[in-house]
């Protein structure tokens, strides 16, 4: 009762835009989807403008080659990425308001909808696994955003769930910061590796993180992965600024 009270004199906040949001804004079954996950009901706010702009691509525009650029040499060449969403309009405002606005549960609400395209697509695997942040940059947030993405996508579709899998083995730069696309890569060379607890040999394995720009930060973690064993690797990214389709489906 009391919360119906605070909400008439406070309307939600939309967690994207900021503005006013209704209370019945979100897809109906999310609620039952997220006890399901949580054990609890969520908070969450977005106004049906947000919303009405969160739109995956068309299937066949979902799928390119890892690297935007790809180079001579690659240890892992025609690696395939999957991208179910554009990063545009509110769902380029929303990924950075997880990261900076330390919104938790926006990133679940995404990965219900990304977990949600994955099993639309038939993507099997045997455990999806985050791209990790360096322990300095996950103190400083508090949480890993492609971790909070990836858990919910993984029980909707029944993969098991690698926090840790991956780790970083020194510290890097942001790749947003970096000057050039030799720098990006130099950036990130060589800076993952699979944990010692956890074997992966043999398993097929989705590689996630919040967005692919160049694809370098997952083709690095994609190695590491090949390296530990692992038979086949999809990475793959909630979102991203890619035109071209150009790779095959997994
Ligand atoms: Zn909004």
């Amino acid at each position: 009762m009391i919360t119906r009270v605070i909400s008439f004199m406070l309307p939600p906040v939309c967690d994207i835009c900021g503005g006013i949001a209704d209370g019945d804004d979100r897809f109906t079954s999310y609620g039952q989807i997220y006890r399901r996950i949580y054990g609890v009901l969520p908070t969450l706010h977005i106004c049906g403008k947000c919303l009405s702009q969160i739109v995956p691509q068309d299937r066949d525009k979902r799928w390119f080659l890892c690297l935007s650029e790809p180079f001579e040499h690659d240890p892992v060449p025609s690696q395939p990425l999957y991208v179910p969403f554009p990063y545009e309009g509110a769902m380029s405002r929303a990924v950075p308001g997880i990261k900076f606005g330390r919104k938790k549960e926006l990133a679940r609400f995404l990965g219900i909808l990304y977990g949600g395209l994955l099993r639309e697509d038939d993507i099997r695997a045997d455990i999806m696994v985050p791209v990790p942040l360096s322990p300095a940059r996950f103190r400083e947030r508090g949480f890993n955003q492609a971790g909070e993405i990836c858990f919910p996508a993984a029980k909707i579709c029944g993969f098991a769930y690698g926090e840790n899998v991956l780790i970083r083995t020194r510290e890097t730069n942001r790749q947003t910061e970096m000057a050039s696309n030799t720098s990006r890569i130099d950036n990130v060379s060589g800076a993952f590796a699979v944990s010692d607890e956890w074997d992966v040999s043999g398993l097929t394995v989705i590689l996630a993180d919040d967005v692919a720009t160049t694809g370098f930060t997952l083709h690095e973690a994609c190695i590491a992965l090949y390296a530990a064993g692992v038979s086949k690797v999809l990475c793959s990214a909630l979102s991203g600024n890619r035109q071209v389709k150009n790779a095959e489906p997994f």
